[in-house]
């Protein structure tokens, strides 16, 4: 009835729903694995009771039996904004690498394909611009960002070593500043804090001199990648960077939102939190060599459909600020 049976962890994540949604468009039998630290039922209502379509909340640090065959593991599960990993360091360090672990043992028992969501993080306040996927990174292993730098590091090092050891089909991708609805309103990222500040009528937090600079890719763009990684043809694929080139200063992102919005809202400085990097722009020559990957969706327009978005949220009282 179902062409394949698909696990996605993190699936009532922001990410993690839109993949759930493009997934059962397709035909697949989707069960999403959660344990909504981050995520929210809300995001994933709409597939609830549709068949093919199962929910369970559970926590990928420790280990997960599906009860049933798995084709294909999209690994999701991991808060991504700064000041939600920070909430829980360590957690956040075990979903990383013993999530990861989890996840390569279910692959590597059902013979399943697995793609690993890892992120530009791993580059940290990188020394190169714009980064391809043959550098190395700039991260500091022991500063508030480490637990998620250094995780995602630890997770594709476990990847690479199933592949190799194992024969696991592992592929990683590396992710880029994603945006787009469904982004919980108090997530803490610049893209959402932004919107929300603007449509409230409240100052615009920009940190430090707003100067540092990263490229935004649209969700649906994001989400086009990481199937097309999914089903490329070969054995353990990547590291490859999915991100959209367009390289943005919180100040200009501020002035944009602000002019879309038409918000009288001010901004106003806070401090840098440690270790921000300073610029964040992909390298996307493999993802288009090895997917045919490149994102559609210029940030002007995704702004549009996401701060519609959050509007229509605020007039539901939906939001968290
Ligand atoms: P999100 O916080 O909206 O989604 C993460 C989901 O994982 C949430 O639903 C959360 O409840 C769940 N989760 C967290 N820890 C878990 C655990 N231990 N067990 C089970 N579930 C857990 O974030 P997102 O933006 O959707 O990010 C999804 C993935 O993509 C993450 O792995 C993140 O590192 C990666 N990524 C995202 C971006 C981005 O800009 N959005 C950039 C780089 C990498
Ligand atoms: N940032 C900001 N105001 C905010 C939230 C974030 O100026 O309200 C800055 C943050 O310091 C960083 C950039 O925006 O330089 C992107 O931050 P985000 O948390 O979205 O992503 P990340 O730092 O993980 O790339």
């Amino acid at each position: 009835m179902f062409d394949r049976v698909v696990l996605v962890t993190g699936g009532a994540g922001f990410l993690g729903s839109h993949l759930c949604d493009r997934l059962m468009g397709e035909g697949a039998r989707v069960i999403c694995l959660d344990n909504l630290m981050t995520g929210s039922i809300s995001n994933i209502s709409h597939l609830i009771g549709r068949p093919g379509f199962r929910f369970v909340q559970h926590d990928v640090i420790t280990p997960f039996d599906p009860g049933e065959r798995i084709d294909e593991i999209f690994n999701l599960a991991c808060p991504a904004s700064p000041p939600k990993y920070a909430l829980d360091p360590i957690h956040t360090f075990q979903t990383c690498v013993l999530g990861a672990m989890n996840m390569l043992d279910l692959a590597r028992r059902q013979g399943a394909r697995i793609v690993q969501s890892s992120t530009s993080e791993v580059y940290g306040d990188p020394t190169v611009s714009p980064q391809p996927e043959t550098y190395r990174g700039y991260v500091n292993p022991v500063g508030p960002r480490a637990c998620y730098d250094e995780g995602k590091r630890g997770a594709e090092t476990l990847f690479f070593h199933y592949r190799e050891s194992y024969g696991v089909d592992a592929r990683i991708a590396r992710i880029f500043n994603t945006y787009g609805p469904r982004m919980s309103p108090d997530d803490g990222r610049v893209v959402s804090n932004f919107i929300v500040q603007a449509l409230t009528g409240a100052p615009l937090t920009v940190y430090g001199t707003g100067e540092q600079t990263r490229s935004f890719c649209y969700v649906d763009d994001l989400v086009e990648g990481l199937l097309r990684l999914m089903a490329a043809p070969g054995h353990g694929l990547g590291p490859v960077n999915l991100g959209n080139p367009g390289e943005f200063t919180m100040l200009e992102l501020a002035e944009l939102v602000l002019a879309k919005t038409r918000a009288g809202s001010r901004l106003t400085f806070e401090a840098l939190p440690q270790d921000d990097p300073r610029q964040r722009r992909p390298d996307i020559m493999l993802a288009g060599q090895m997917l045919g990957w490149a994102p559609t969706v210029p940030l002007s327009e995704g702004l549009d459909r996401t701060i519609a978005y959050f509007a229509e949220s605020i007039h539901q009282g939906k939001t968290g600020e």
